[in-house]
């Protein structure tokens, strides 16, 4: 049923504050569920239920889904609209506070949402690196422009886009337009699919890895040199070294890096600096 109509007939007006943009579209809604591609052995975690406009679709599939909403103005509606599924548990809470694996149990899972926008980052970070167990896959609706920038190309590379294809391969598999949704955003959105890799794409010490790649980034359009030298503190003829080591020109920009190359800037940093290992 329409967003508009279910929140008018409760009296109840959307909240910015939460990123309340209700997607009406049937059409979107059919590609975000085929996008999921689910089998019978998968469990769903949807993050930010609603008025349950995905999860009723996300429910007809049999699997077993968890739905998360913080807005307790909502949890009625979403009880009406699922009271047929008793596939569908409705949880009442804020998904920041808890470790995603943990909420859908011990089923391999995949979460699929259309994010509150103002959260996007959070609720990545705490799906790809601090869930206990991964997801297989993410199927999130998001911001056209963040969902280009983490699918971006080496020359493109930006601190998300390497976190991201870090822990997965992202691809977008359609976009939708702001009339899509009740209220209307300001922007358009696209779905983004992440396939996770079941193990990690290189291997190398996870929290050595950010230090280096967060430190690389942290001063934008810098050459490498420089931006790893402030961000390591050490020198920048040093952090020329490394990455003349590393087989890198240290004239180079973050933004241009790949994730092997990362990989080996890593590699080659945590043996000169034992303070990274
Ligand atoms: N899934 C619905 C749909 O497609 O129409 C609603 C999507 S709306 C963009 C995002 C939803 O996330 C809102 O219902 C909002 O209340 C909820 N939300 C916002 N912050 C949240 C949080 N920290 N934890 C759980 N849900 C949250």
């Amino acid at each position: 049923m329409h967003a508009k109509y279910l929140l008018d007939s409760h009296d109840i007006a959307p909240k910015k504050s939460l990123g309340q943009n209700f997607l009406h579209d049937p059409h979107a809604l059919g590609k975000i569920v085929a996008a999921a591609e689910l089998t019978s052995d998968e469990a769903v975690l949807e993050i930010g239920a609603g008025t349950g406009a995905l999860t009723v679709p996300l429910a007809q599939t049999n699997a077993p889904i968890t739905a998360v909403e913080i807005d307790e103005r909502l949890i009625p509606i979403l009880a009406q609209q699922l009271a047929d599924f008793p596939n569908v548990r409705i949880v009442h809470t804020d998904i920041l506070d808890h470790d995603p694996a943990r909420l859908v149990g011990e089923m391999p899972y995949v979460v699929v949402a259309n994010l509150p926008y103002y959260i996007t980052s959070l609720i990545l970070r705490g799906l790809l690196e601090r869930a206990s167990r991964k997801p297989r896959r993410l199927v999130l609706t998001i911001q056209q422009e963040v969902a280009e920038r983490i699918t971006a190309k080496p020359g493109d590379m930006s601190l998300l886009a390497v976190s991201v294809q870090f822990y997965g391969v992202p691809k977008i598999v359609g976009r939708i337009s702001a009339g899509a949704f009740f209220p209307r955003p300001e922007v358009d959105s696209a779905i983004l699919r992440v396939d996770l890799h079941p193990t990690p794409a290189i291997a190398i010490d996870e929290a050595a890895f950010f230090t280096v790649v967060r430190a690389g980034f942290a001063q934008k359009r810098k050459q490498l040199k420089n931006a790893l030298g402030s961000g390591l503190g050490i020198s920048h003829p040093e952090a020329a070294a490394i990455l003349t080591a590393a087989g890198i020109d240290p004239a180079r920009r973050a933004e241009t890096l790949t994730l092997p190359e990362w990989g080996a800037v890593t590699t080659v940093a945590t043996q000169t600096l034992p303070a990274l290992s």
